[in-house]
């Protein structure tokens, strides 16, 4: 692999160079809010939600990690999918997605209570601030694709999500149209 130059299909988001991590319906457990619906998926079919391409960069705070993001159509219930979502270890760092395909929600909150919905879309860039948690939400009908780019050493925690759930979700709601809504599972 060349060090240098590390290449991702614009329509796929997929890499020849590196190998994915793949998360499925059943790593999702608990994070929709409509567990009967996840259940009754579960039942026949275990279908892949989201992958992403990370390079394997030390955890340097001097470094980047990047690669790209693909989250799959799809919904548990009226519930989009989406990726499990996370706050950095190292809290006090951000980090940028840029749209490359597909469309959906970069869902965000703070600790204290903050959250944002920013809109993705190709090209439109994301800056996610230092202390904010987030998760790609995909609400259309094609992968929705984003290439990230933040501090090598910061670190993933995604316990805090899956404690506590995110604030707000984002479901299908009347003509088809992606809605915000608080999340009833959500636990302070
Ligand atoms: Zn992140």
């Amino acid at each position: 692999m060349n060090p240098f130059v590390i290449g991702f299909d614009l329509k796929t988001g997929k890499s020849d160079d590196i190998q994915s991590t793949k998360r499925y319906l059943s790593d999702m457990k608990g994070m929709y809010f409509d567990d009967k619906a996840l259940g009754d998926i579960l039942e026949n079919e275990n279908p892949l939600v989201y992958e992403f391409y990370e390079l394997d960069i030390p955890n340097l705070p001097s470094d980047l990690l990047f690669g790209t993001s693909i989250v799959y159509p799809g919904k548990v219930g009226n519930e989009y999918y989406m990726t499990k979502g996370h706050f950095h270890e190292v809290l006090e760092t951000a980090e940028v997605y840029y749209t490359l395909n597909g469309e959906g929600y970069m869902l965000m909150e703070t600790p204290e209570g903050d959250w944002y919905a920013a809109q993705l879309k190709p090209g439109k860039a994301v800056y996610v601030p230092p202390r904010w948690a987030h998760r790609s939400i995909n609400c259309g009908d094609t992968p929705l694709i984003t290439f990230f780019c933040f501090r090598a050493d910061a670190g993933h925690d995604y316990g805090t999500i899956e404690e506590k759930g995110y604030r707000k979700l984002i479901v299908e709601g009347k003509e088809g149209k992606p809605e915000i809504i608080d999340n009833p599972k959500w636990n302070r």
